[in-house]
């Protein structure tokens, strides 16, 4: 099976090989460099996440002459072809859980400077953001939602394109997965991206950062939601 993950952020891609595993070919959007950005306007990690999974299946349908990655490798390309898309961020309690599916451009709301805004200063925004809460009520969550959706060559609906979308939302997988933790007061640690440096698992003393690939992709948002649809991509690789 053939898994095309729709994301450009690389510490994701290395996440999710790192959990899924060797059971797979994986492809990411570096191979289809010309697959335009989603925009990621939706209400929730759900809305994003299938917005783009679906979205890049849409553009290789609509775009042939670039599907050429998902034909390499002796696949027959007939059925076992996904695009995986992650959706995540980090919800904080005391903001009333911000900055939520904001949390790439966090830094960058209320400006005029248009996409993600760097790490550094996404952290700084909530530091200054959190100042003078006490640790009691620095409770905070990641959450990660994971859309799988179907790439099949050959569907005729595909000439519909509302037709088409809405089906291939309803044949596309949700998964989901939490991990609950605490904001620092300061950053620490060298590992991870986004709010690693920030962020305190249940359970432990240490950042994300600090703790390290082994140990978040353990109990992380993302290793649980993979943790479900591994055992989903399991049970159709067994069919
Ligand atoms: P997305 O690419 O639109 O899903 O944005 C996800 C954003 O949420 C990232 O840019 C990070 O700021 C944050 N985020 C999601 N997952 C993690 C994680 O595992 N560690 C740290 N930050 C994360």
């Amino acid at each position: 099976m053939t898994l095309v993950i729709a994301t450009r952020n690389a510490h994701k891609v290395q996440e999710i090989r790192a959990i899924l595993g060797r059971h797979y070919r994986y492809l990411t959007l570096d191979d289809f460099v010309a697959a335009p950005p989603i925009r990621e306007d939706g209400e929730s990690f759900e809305e994003n996440a299938l917005k783009k999974s679906t979205g890049l299946v849409r553009w290789l349908h609509t775009h042939p002459k670039f599907q050429a990655p998902l034909e390499a490798g002796g696949q027959s390309g007939q059925s076992r072809i996904h695009v995986l898309a992650d959706d995540s961020g980090l919800e904080v309690d005391a903001l009333d859980g911000a900055p939520g599916v904001n949390s790439a451009r966090f830094a960058h709301l209320g400006s005029s400077i248009p996409g993600n805004a760097p790490d550094a200063a996404n952290n700084n925004l909530l530091l200054s953001a959190l100042k003078g809460v006490p640790e009691e009520r620095r409770t905070a969550r990641f959450k990660c939602v994971l859309a799988l959706s179907p790439f099949e060559t050959g569907n005729e609906l595909r000439r519909n394109a509302d037709l088409f979308g809405t089906i291939l939302e309803k044949r596309s997988l949700i998964v989901s997965g939490t991990c609950e933790g605490r904001i620092a007061f300061g950053p620490s640690g060298a590992g991870g991206f986004g709010y690693d440096p920030l962020f305190i698992p249940d359970g432990h003393q240490q950042s994300f950062a600090e703790l390290g690939e082994q140990v978040k992709n353990r109990l992380s948002h993302r290793a649980r939601a993979l943790t479900l649809l591994r055992k989903w991509l399991d049970e159709q690789t067994k069919n």
